[in-house]
């Protein structure tokens, strides 16, 4: 398989930085959503998080999710994947992550915004395959 090229508008870029900046030192997470033929990101919807440890992990608020999924529909956008920071550790997936993950779907993208150096956050996207994430290339595109 041919490796994925993720797309994402400025706007929400900004948005999801913005939203983990918010959230700390919680740990911040949410949805990416587009236009479902061109599965490009173009907008970011942060959901309340609930674990109970929320600086380490991350739940989502499921009357928040609902909410955020609607929103979506509403504006005839499709759920392109998912987002969550981390507070202080790099953008890697956590045992958390890999044991949260339930679905193959390669249409859906998992991105980890690591704000270590909140100047500078460190942005790694990944697809979930055979069992594991795999890095995935993204690039801002308007
Ligand atoms: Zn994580």
């Amino acid at each position: 398989m041919k490796p994925q090229l993720l797309h994402i508008t400025t706007q929400a870029y900004d948005r999801l930085i913005a939203s983990c900046l918010e959230a700390l030192p919680r740990e911040a997470c949410g949805i990416l959503t587009g236009e479902p033929n061109i599965g490009k990101i173009i907008d970011v919807t942060a959901i309340a998080n609930v674990h109970p440890s929320p600086s380490a992990a991350f739940a989502f608020a499921p009357d928040d999710w609902v909410k955020a999924y609607y929103r979506m529909q509403k504006s005839r956008q499709s759920l392109l994947g998912f987002f969550h920071s981390h507070p202080t550790s790099p953008p890697h997936p956590s045992t958390a992550d890999e044991l949260g993950i339930h679905t193959d779907d390669l249409l859906l993208s998992h991105w980890i915004i690591s704000l270590q150096q909140p100047l500078q956050p460190e942005i790694q996207a990944y697809c979930y395959l055979n069992g594991c994430f795999q890095p995935a290339q993204w690039a801002i595109a308007d």
